[in-house]
C-alpha cells in the first residue's frame, strides 16, 4: 500500500513542478523585457531553467532510490517528467542553443545509464526525435492527432533504454505508460491555455490601439509613436508630421446624417493609406480626433524633401473621392492640412504636433481646402 501512496504523492508533486516549469518557460519566452540585457539573455534563461528542472527531477529520483535502499525504488517515476520537460522545451522554441544544450544533457543521461550496451543507437534515435520536435513543433502542437502519437514515439527510446537498464525488474510499466499519457495531455492543455491567452491579449491590445470606425491607429499610438521617434532621434530632421481636418464636416452630418458622415471618415482613411503606400517613405496613419487625421513619415532625411508636393497630393486625391447618397445626391470633401518636421531645438516630443496643428489652423483661416507646410530649411519660417 505504501508503494502506491508514494507513487501517487510523487506523481502529484512532480506534476505541479512540471506545470510550474511550463508556465515559467512560457513567461520567459513571451514576456517583454524592458531591460536590453534580459532581452539578450532570454535564450540562456530558457536553457538554464530547462536544465535546472531536469537536474531537479534527476536528483529527486536519485535521492528517492538511495532513501529506499532499493534499486528499483521509485526513482524511475521521475523519468517521464524529465522526458516531458525536454519535449515541451523543444516543441515550444526554435532556438538552436536549446537543441544543442539538450543534446548534451541527453548524451550524458544515456552515458550514465547502466547496462545498456547499444546506448549510442538509442541516443541517435533520440537526437532525431528531438530535431523533429523542434523543427515541426508548431505543426505538432496544432493537431492532437499528430501530437499524441509523436509524444509516444518521443518517449519510446528513453523508456526502452530504461527498460533494458533495469534488466527485467518490473517497475510497473503500464503505470509508466498511463503517466506518460497523462503528462502529455496536461502539457497539451497548458499549451492551449497559454495560446488562447496570447490570442485574447493580442486582440485586446489591437482594440486598445485601433480606432474602431476607421481602423487607423488611435491617438494613444500617435502619442507613443511621436514620443518614440523623438526619443530615438539621431538625425535631427528624420521625421515629418502631417495633420489635416475635413472642412465643414458638421454640414455633412447635418445634411446627410451621421451614418453618411461615418462612411466619409472610413473612405478618407482607406484612401489615405492607399495614397501614402505609393510614396517611398515609411509611414503611419492615425485618427487623431473626430474628423482630424495625421500621418508621420519616418526615419529618413528625405521626409523633408517634398512637403508641399506630398501635402498637395493628399489634398487633391482626397478631394477627388466621390460620395453618393441615395437616391442621387453626390458630394465631395475638402481638407485643410498643416505640416512640420521635427526640429533640432524641439524641447518636447509634442512640439512638432503643436506647429503642424498651428499650420492646419492657418490653412483653415486662409479659406480651407488648402495646405500650409514648413518652407524649405534655408527659408525663414
Ligand atoms: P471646420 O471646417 O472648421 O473643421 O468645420 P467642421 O464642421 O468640420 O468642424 P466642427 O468642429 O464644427 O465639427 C466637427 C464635426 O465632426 C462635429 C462632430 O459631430 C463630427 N464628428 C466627430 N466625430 C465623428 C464621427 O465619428 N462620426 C460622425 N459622423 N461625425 C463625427
Ligand atoms: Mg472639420
Ligand atoms: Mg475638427
Amino acid at each position: 500500500m505504501l508503494l502506491w501512496e508514494i507513487r501517487i504523492v510523487t506523481f502529484i508533486t512532480n506534476l505541479l513542478l512540471l506545470v510550474g516549469y511550463a508556465l515559467l518557460y512560457n513567461w520567459l519566452q513571451n514576456t517583454k523585457f524592458t531591460n536590453n540585457i534580459h532581452q539578450k539573455l532570454r535564450t540562456s534563461y530558457l536553457v538554464s531553467i530547462t536544465i535546472a528542472f531536469l537536474i531537479l527531477f534527476h536528483s529527486a529520483s536519485e535521492l528517492s532510490i538511495i532513501q529506499n535502499h532499493n534499486n528499483t525504488g521509485f526513482g524511475w517515476t521521475y523519468i517521464n517528467f524529465q522526458i516531458a520537460t525536454v519535449l515541451y522545451a523543444l516543441l515550444s522554441s526554435r532556438k538552436q542553443a536549446l537543441f544543442y544544450s539538450l543534446s548534451v544533457v541527453t548524451l550524458s543521461w544515456y552515458w550514465w545509464l547502466p547496462n545498456v550496451s547499444n546506448s549510442a543507437l538509442f541516443y541517435v534515435v533520440t537526437l532525431i526525435m528531438m530535431w523533429l520536435a523542434q523543427r515541426f513543433g508548431i505543426t505538432i502542437g496544432t493537431y492532437r492527432t499528430l501530437y499524441y502519437p509523436f509524444c509516444l514515439l518521443f518517449v519510446t527510446p528513453f523508456l526502452w533504454a530504461n527498460f533494458i537498464s533495469l534488466r527485467g525488474i518490473d517497475v510497473g510499466w503500464p503505470w509508466e505508460l498511463i503517466i506518460t499519457l497523462l503528462i502529455c495531455w496536461l502539457l497539451w492543455e497548458i499549451h492551449y491555455l497559454v495560446k488562447r491567452q496570447h490570442i485574447r491579449q493580442a486582440v485586446l491590445l489591437r482594440e486598445a490601439r485601433t480606432d474602431k470606425l476607421t481602423h487607423l491607429n488611435n491617438f494613444r499610438v500617435f502619442n507613443e509613436d511621436l514620443l518614440s521617434a523623438y526619443s530615438h532621434l539621431t538625425d535631427p530632421l528624420n521625421y515629418s508630421l502631417y495633420t489635416f481636418d475635413i472642412d465643414h464636416f458638421k454640414q455633412i452630418n447635418d445634411q446627410y446624417g451621421h451614418l453618411v458622415g461615418n462612411q466619409v471618415l472610413e473612405q478618407v482613411s482607406a484612401r489615405l493609406n492607399d495614397i501614402l503606400a505609393q510614396l517611398p517613405y515609411h509611414f503611419k496613419t492615425y485618427r487623431t480626433g473626430g474628423e482630424e487625421f495625421s500621418f508621420i513619415l519616418f526615419d529618413t532625411a528625405r521626409v523633408t524633401e517634398h512637403p508641399t508636393q506630398i501635402a498637395n497630393l493628399v489634398r487633391d486625391e482626397l478631394s477627388q473621392l466621390k460620395f453618393t447618397v441615395p437616391p442621387d445626391q453626390k458630394f465631395n470633401i475638402t481638407i485643410s492640412l498643416g505640416q512640420d518636421h521635427v526640429l533640432p531645438d524641439d524641447r518636447n516630443y509634442m512640439d512638432i504636433y503643436s506647429r503642424a496643428d498651428e499650420r492646419l489652423y492657418q490653412s483653415k483661416h486662409r479659406g480651407r481646402n488648402t495646405i500650409c507646410v514648413r518652407p524649405p530649411m534655408n527659408t525663414p519660417k
